[in-house]
């Protein structure tokens, strides 16, 4: 039996993984933006708007594939994929679900608001132990999104989500 709502597309989209932060669904990520479903039994169409968290970003492409593979497996062929480009995807629409689900992966979320960043970065959360006594290692972490930083209570290296 099809799917028709827009709830349920949003449900199977949940098991989309982002390619480069695997803990995180696209919807944790926040760059779904619109789901439309036109339609029914059938014939029904959903149209999937997205906002890429990285123009130009392969991961793009990636994530397209796997929405229609996901949405396809439900039994519907017909997707179309859209790109909004503008307004650009920020580290503030990682949802609150998002950021609980990279500090269980030791990844500490953006500490700040990207339209509105510290000068320092002072406020990065250890995902280990919860100190905020914490020092940067590295401006440039295992990907172009991450910095390295160390906890200096428990001597944790973590990777830091950057406002971006
Ligand atoms: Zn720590």
């Amino acid at each position: 039996m099809p799917m028709t709502t827009q709830a349920q597309v949003l449900e199977l989209l949940d098991s989309v993984a982002d390619p480069e932060i695997p803990t995180l669904s696209i919807n944790d990520l926040g760059i779904i933006r619109d789901v439309e479903v036109h339609g029914t039994g059938q014939d029904i169409h959903v149209v999937i708007t997205i906002t890429p968290t990285y123009s130009g970003c392969p991961a793009t492409s990636v994530i397209e594939a796997d929405i229609r593979d996901v949405i396809g497996r439900a039994g519907i062929q017909n997707v179309s994929v859209k790109n909004r480009l503008q307004p650009a995807w920020t580290t503030d629409w990682i949802t609150d679900r998002g950021r609980q689900r990279l500090l269980e992966a030791g990844i500490s979320p953006p500490a700040c608001c990207a339209s509105h960043p510290l000068p320092d970065d002072t406020d990065v959360v250890c995902p280990y132990c919860q100190s905020h006594n914490t020092q940067v290692l590295s401006r440039f972490g295992s990907a172009p999104c991450k910095a390295l930083w160390r906890c200096s209570d428990c001597l944790e290296p973590f990777d830091y989500f950057k406002p971006h």
